[in-house]
């Protein structure tokens, strides 16, 4: 803690400060998931849980950099439903502290939690993708929207693009939680969740760029990327035996 003995003397009767001790002393108790970095599945709400509990015991300040726990997207904060599946996704930030050395980086995990599926990849939009072939595994055969054709006007879909969109998707896939794929321009290709006429995501074109991911069970148990994996220097690494191995 960087505050000096004055100042923590004032937090100490500070309510959030008493919830804080009271949390302190009882972490043996928690059954949750870990404080720390893990690869292992979670549900989405003990994902929630374990990141607000880390919170309570080290503060809000750089408490994604400094827990590297997983963390909702402000921009993505939803889960989006399709039939039985829900995606929820998750960042998290392996970056070293600023008094450690080494790589680090984000990755991105999507939760499946009526499957008990998750992935874990290297960007958002690779486990949105990754997500979409679990869930929607045809989406990949879906007509590109082409850029001629003008998708939205401001927050509303355009009654050109609905139209161009009802006449050629296929009925089935014009469902709550559907995506669509539309033409990007360069440096604009973020999947954007609930901008499909059905509430799911907007899919930039160059997702079909990258090669399907062979199965849900590889999409889990594959190698990850081992340089955002390796740990830091020595004392600064959020124990990671457990995480690694699953
Ligand atoms: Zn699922």
């Amino acid at each position: 803690m960087g505050t000096n003995r004055h100042g923590e003397q004032q937090l100490a009767f500070d309510f959030d400060e008493l919830l804080r001790e009271d949390a302190r002393a009882q972490l043996h108790d928690w059954t949750g998931a870990p404080l720390r970095f893990t690869t292992a599945y979670y549900p989405p709400t003990l994902l929630d849980e374990a990141f607000e509990h880390w919170t309570l015991l080290n503060g809000r300040f750089a408490s994604h950099a400094r827990s590297h726990m997983w963390h909702r997207p402000l921009w993505n904060s939803d889960a989006t439903t399709f039939g039985e599946h829900r995606g929820a996704l998750f960042d998290v930030d392996l970056s070293p502290g600023p008094d450690a050395e080494g790589p680090g980086g984000l990755l991105a995990q999507m939760v499946c939690e009526p499957c008990n599926w998750h992935t874990i990849a290297s960007s958002e939009d690779s486990a949105v993708e990754q997500w979409h072939d679990h869930a929607v595994p045809e989406w990949r055969a879906l007509p590109v929207i082409p850029a001629a054709v003008r998708v939205r006007d401001g927050a509303t879909l355009t009654k050109l693009a609905a139209a161009w969109i009802r006449e050629r998707y296929p009925q089935h896939l014009q469902v709550p939680g559907a995506p669509i794929i539309t033409e990007r321009q360069p440096f604009a290709t973020r999947h954007v969740p609930r901008y499909s006429p059905w509430g799911g995501y907007d899919l930039s074109a160059t997702a079909l760029d990258h090669p399907q991911t062979p199965s849900a069970e590889a999409a889990v148990r594959g190698p990850l990327p081992s340089a955002t994996l390796r740990p830091r220097s020595a004392g600064r690494a959020p124990g990671r035996g457990r995480g690694l191995t699953g």
